[in-house]
């Protein structure tokens, strides 16, 4: 594609052009795992599956640009990702990521840390200057996610890439929540770009995916070698499935944007309603209700919110953290970031703002009334 195109663009026309043989304009699906070879010795095109597919080349060409990196992998899930992009790195290796990040983030972290003799620095947040002194001879990088999950906190991550550029170590941000048409962190000055594209990249609740990109030669090069080594690689439908995905990205983006706004605007009004922690763009807000009782008769009212535990999907989730995506993080830590019991996640979809709204109306209600009894 062109370079001029405005991401919109880029995105209806992924896999579009790409088929050489009958110009279809939906990408083939390749299902072969294997190639033939024309003679002994002659390896021109592909040759195996784990290692290059059609499919998903085009899906990873695509992403590639849409981030403005230099090239992408896609991985079987997001955690497979950001397990490809650990696996960078050397057994006693130190790491900066945020506290408050996606569970199983911090399950995989713990892991590494008993396993592989990995270490964690866990930053606050609060400001990126303090990221320099947390740095230690054997850090290697900073993770974040930003905005975070689940208190969608955003950092100024060209300020971090100054950071890490000065100390020369690496800047690995999780772009799942924003997705490029909110935010290209390697634009910023990030190294490498992680998604689980499970999410917002995909939008229907039906694929499993992740996905790294980098604009760094030799990092894309050690990162083809482990992806294809260790081989958590995604498979031809699921590719598919995303670009198709993918080509609504930007119409769903901005519906999520306009609802979550609306959504926001109504919880911040609402008397059972404490706080409401929105990062200013993208679908994704949490809020915390006066009491942990008003939680459970709150989710089991709701009819159009599903009670779920994903997000960036089609249809609206709630999702309640401490027993779902964050159980695996100590009450400890949680509580000293601030994810309490009271705490609940909403993946605004796209359905019409004001039947979320009245959603949420009826289910605050109802969640009143049984708490008098
Ligand atoms: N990163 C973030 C921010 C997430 O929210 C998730 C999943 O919820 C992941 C990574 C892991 O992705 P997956 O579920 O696709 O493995």
């Amino acid at each position: 594609m062109t370079g001029r195109c405005k991401i919109d663009t880029l995105l209806v026309q992924m896999g579009n052009r790409r088929d050489e043989h009958y110009r279809a304009v939906s990408t083939p699906i390749y299902f072969s795992t294997a190639y033939r070879h024309e003679e002994l010795g002659l390896q021109d095109g592909y040759d195996y599956i784990r290692t290059g597919n059609p499919t998903r080349d085009v899906l990873e060409e695509a992403v590639a640009e849409l981030e403005e990196g230099l090239r992408a992998f896609a991985t079987s899930s997001g955690m497979a990702a950001v397990q490809l992009v650990f696996s960078l790195f050397e057994k006693s290796s130190h790491f900066i990521s945020t506290r408050d990040i996606y569970g199983g983030n911090y399950r995989l972290f713990e892991i590494y840390r008993e396993k592989y003799g990995f270490e964690f620095t866990y930053w606050h947040g609060d400001d990126e200057a303090e990221i320099a002194e947390l740095i230690q001879p054997n850090t290697k990088a900073i993770f974040v996610e930003s905005p975070t999950n689940p208190m969608m906190k955003t950092f100024d991550l060209k300020k971090i890439s100054q950071i890490t550029k000065e100390h020369d170590i690496l800047h690995i941000v999780d772009n799942t929540l924003y997705t490029p048409y909110i935010q290209k962190p390697l634009v910023l000055g990030a190294d490498i770009v992680i998604h689980s594209a499970t999410k917002y990249l995909a939008g229907h609740n039906d694929v499993l995916a992740g996905l790294v990109i980098t604009n760094d030669e030799p990092i894309a090069e050690e990162l083809a070698f482990l992806h294809n080594s260790a081989g958590a690689v995604l498979a031809p439908y699921d590719s598919w499935s995303l670009i198709r995905g993918m080509k609504t990205l930007a119409l769903r983006m901005e519906r999520h944007e306009e609802n979550a706004k609306r959504v926001k605007s109504y919880l911040k009004t609402h008397p059972l309603v404490t706080d409401v922690y929105y990062p200013g763009r993208g679908g994704m807000l949490s809020f915390e209700v006066q009491k942990k009782e008003l939680v459970e008769p709150f989710l089991q009212a709701l009819k159009i919110f599903t009670f779920a535990e994903s997000l960036g999907g089609v249809e609206s989730f709630l999702t309640y953290p401490i027993t779902q995506t964050h159980m695996d993080i100590p009450e400890e830590v949680r509580l000293s970031y601030g994810l309490s019991d009271r705490l609940l996640r909403a993946s605004v979809g796209v359905e019409h703002a004001d039947d979320l709204i009245y959603d949420l109306d009826q289910a605050f209600a109802v969640a009143s009334k049984s708490e008098v009894k």
